[in-house]
């Protein structure tokens, strides 16, 4: 191979710009975990804009995303997001790289960076349409960038970005809460013990909310040792009546779908601004089998027709959530690891050899926290 990073300064780029072929996983079609394949010969992804950064990824955190997006999910609004012109020579999105969360260094700016320098420790979510983390480099706008929390490693650091800008987007533009709204509201958080609850449930607790989550019996200590106030075991099997037992809620957010709106609607305060938010939604899955115009039609008016029933029905509103990247965003959350207000919860680590072990991982479900990669 002998095709490595190397500082290069060519006639139209001064600065000098890394260059050259880097470590990665990458999958060149979609499938189970046969597609993930190890390559020391993808180019290293080069500044190409003045406010973007290159960072020496250190450590990646996986998510269900990862594995539906090897698979194919969401192939198609993927697409179009990242060349809505159609304009790429390159009519295919493969190499495709995944890994959406990463902690790291930066090796490089472009000219119009202001917030970061070469060597400081950052932490970033990858957005699904951009490369992903499970490469030696990365490279990514700063406006997606955010420093690193000093009391985290890499190892930790890299569990919380997607979880954090997910539930940050979905809770404060879905639920309406914020720091400085959520005091004594209550909140029902339905699959607390993965990811996006394990999160959810710190960042509410410090900001002060009062949390019930539901999540299996074994996980019950766990959600408990993160603040929850109140833990259901959803296996038990009267979980709804145990719920409807209990004063209403100003917001459910709920991370695990199917059924859960049918009874957890009726858990919320009714004509009162109360909000179902809810992270499992059909729109890329719409848009894959249905096609681009058809398949958001249909899962615009799915969402329309079940926001209006609510809202005249009971006065509650009913909203998907999504991850959106945002770095400032992450320098909040940073403020709170750093005060000891929200922890990692690092259910498994893996090599960057291991990889496919650790989609196997994934794919098993019953997440209890994140899987993480480490990359350097
Ligand atoms: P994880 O796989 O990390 O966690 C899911 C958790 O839910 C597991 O701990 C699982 O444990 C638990 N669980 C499963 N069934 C139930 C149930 N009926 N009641 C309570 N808990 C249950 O996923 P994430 O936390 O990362 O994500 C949660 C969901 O949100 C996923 O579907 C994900 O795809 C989606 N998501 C959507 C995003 C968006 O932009 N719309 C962004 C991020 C996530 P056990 O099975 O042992 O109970």
């Amino acid at each position: 191979t002998g095709c490595r990073v190397c500082l290069t300064r060519n006639m139209s780029s001064s600065p000098p710009r890394l260059q050259g072929c880097m470590s990665a996983w990458i999958i060149d079609q979609y499938g189970s975990n046969g597609v993930l394949k190890y390559t020391e010969e993808t180019t290293v992804p080069t500044i190409s804009s003045a406010t973007e950064v290159m960072i020496k990824v250190h450590a990646v955190s996986l998510n269900p995303l990862d594995v539906a997006m090897r698979g194919g999910y969401g192939a198609k609004l993927l697409k179009l997001r990242r060349d809505p012109l159609s304009v790429m020579d390159n009519d295919t999105e493969f190499p495709l790289i995944l890994g959406r969360d990463l902690s790291g260094v930066v090796v490089d700016c472009g000219s119009g960076v202001t917030h970061f320098a070469l060597g400081d420790e950052v932490w970033a979510a990858v957005p699904p349409w951009k490369q992903g983390s499970l490469a030696e480099y990365v490279t990514l706008t700063e406006y997606e960038v955010s420093h690193k929390p000093k009391v985290l490693s890499h190892i930790e650091a890299a569990s919380i970005p997607y979880v954090a800008n997910t539930s940050l987007s979905a809770l404060v533009n879905g639920g309406g809460l914020c720091r400085d709204s959520s005091s004594n509201k209550r909140v029902l958080i339905t699959g607390g013990s993965g990811g996006v609850g394990t999160f959810a449930i710190q960042l509410l607790k410090a900001w002060g909310a009062h949390v019930t989550v539901t999540c299996s019996q074994n996980a019950v200590g766990l959600v408990r040792g993160l603040g929850a106030d109140e833990v259901l075991d959803y296996t038990a099997g009267d979980v709804v009546e145990q719920l409807e037992m209990m004063e209403k809620f100003d917001v459910v957010f709920d991370g695990v779908g199917g059924d859960t709106e049918e009874w957890a609607m009726g858990l919320l305060k009714p004509w009162s601004g109360a909000k179902y938010v809810t992270l499992v939604t059909p729109l890329l899955l719409n848009t894959d089998s249905m096609g681009l115009l058809d398949g958001t039609l249909n899962a615009g008016f799915s969402l329309q027709s079940k926001a209006i029933q609510n809202l005249l029905s009971s006065g509650v509103f009913y909203r998907w959530g999504f991850y959106a990247p945002d770095g400032p965003a992450l320098d909040e959350v940073s403020k709170l690891v750093d005060a000891g207000k929200i922890l990692p919860v690092v259910e498994a680590q893996f090599s960057f050899t291991q990889v496919p072990q650790a989609f196997q991982k994934l794919e098993k479900g019953h997440a209890r926290g994140k899987t993480v990669v480490r990359v350097a």
